[in-house]
């Protein structure tokens, strides 16, 4: 290593978030012993945690090269626990399982680590970890990965270290997304529909149907007034889009499944041990994927409608707020938000699609 800091390839599977990672290694030499991950997962959070607990567990800080880095960076060295939730939140077991786990002593590294994922779904459990995270043992360190700091979590917050890990800029996952390969084009399609998430970018980028699903979410206005489709029949093209783009994350899943069944087999377990577990964090994970697929649509409708109230505006002489079809667009937007909030909580996505689109013929009419 050039510097006694931890090797950057350590973190080589992390897109951009260069401030989190400079962070993170300085960090390692003196590491406090709670850290908070704050950003969607997706976003990077996950691949640092595995490359910082690399350099805290490796014997050299960090070599980046010998089998406890390389089992850090694969999630399987037996000093780093990685916590996931078996149920829509964090239960009250898996909160003993973590306090449980902060007492045990390391196996073979000299410090163990902690990783949390999800603890914004914490709820109101939080509090009987903050004595553990108060007074930790002295050979553990925490790491807690949050989508946001919620109301609950911010006692245990003020905890800890904060990692701040923000979308990835659109420029930034371009160019990105154009070194390993993919056409400018779908580049800046992927950028678009992504959010900033890399995680979904690199779904994305091996899904043929991106651009068709952008195309067929921007030709929304048209079809719904001059072919006169239904509110119906188009809100089942675009849930049969958003099936066919969880569907490379399915392989990939499926890969993943294999390949920790294949190691515990090795490892001479009869089964995977958490395999129920593993699956339904799968589930959960394609159910979001699903819902961002949507939302990213609704994000491309939004656009189309905005570029037509510029549009009606100029075909005017000028965007004026008075121009009706500059309100009908502006109020189409408005819907279109509102609607993209609701998806999330929504139960009955295709009765919301549904009455959407209902809305927004009307306001063609
Ligand atoms: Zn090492």
């Amino acid at each position: 290593m050039s510097d006694d800091r931890p090797a950057a390839a350590l973190f080589a599977s992390v897109v951009d978030q260069e401030e989190a990672i400079a962070q993170l290694r300085a960090a390692a030499a003196a590491p406090v012993h709670a850290y908070l991950f704050r950003g969607p997962s997706g976003n990077g959070g996950f691949a640092a945690a595995l490359g910082f607990a690399a350099a805290l567990l490796c014997p050299d800080g960090g070599c980046g090269e010998c089998a406890t880095c390389r089992g850090a960076l694969a999630g399987t060295d037996p000093d780093l626990h990685i916590v996931r939730r078996s149920g829509a939140s964090i239960s009250k077991e898996t909160i003993r399982q973590i306090v449980n786990l902060a007492h045990r002593r390391p196996l073979a590294s000299a410090r163990q680590v902690i990783v949390v994922l999800d603890m914004h779904l914490v709820q109101d459990r939080a509090p009987v970890l903050l004595k553990t995270l108060e007074e930790p043992p002295g050979d553990t360190v925490f790491v807690l990965l949050a989508d946001e700091i919620v109301p609950e979590l911010v006692t245990v917050a003020s905890r800890c270290a904060q990692v701040p890990f923000p979308p990835v800029p659109r420029d930034v996952l371009v160019r990105w997304l154009t070194a390993t390969g993919v056409e400018p084009d779908m580049a800046a399609v992927v950028a678009d529909s992504s959010g900033g998430n890399t995680e979904r970018a690199r779904v994305m980028v091996d899904d043929p149907d991106v651009s068709a699903r952008v195309a067929l979410w921007a030709s929304v206005p048209d079809e719904l007034t001059t072919s006169g489709m239904t509110a119906a029949a188009m809100t089942r093209r675009v849930l049969e889009s958003a099936d066919r783009a969880v569907e490379p994350l399915r392989a990939v899943n499926a890969r993943r499944l294999e390949a920790l069944t294949e190691a515990a087999r090795e490892m001479g377990e009869r089964g995977l041990p958490g395999r129920k577990e593993i699956v339904e964090q799968q589930q959960r994970e394609e159910r979001r994927f699903r819902t961002d697929a949507l939302r990213a649509g609704l994000g491309v409708l939004a656009r189309t409608y905005g570029a037509l109230a510029t549009g009606a505006g100029r075909a005017n002489g000028g965007v004026s707020p008075a121009d009706p079809g500059v309100q009908a667009a502006a109020a189409a937007v408005g819907l279109i938000t509102e609607a993209a909030q609701a998806l999330p909580r929504n139960p009955n996505e295709t009765l919301l699609l549904q009455s959407l689109f209902v809305r927004l013929a009307a306001l063609a009419a």
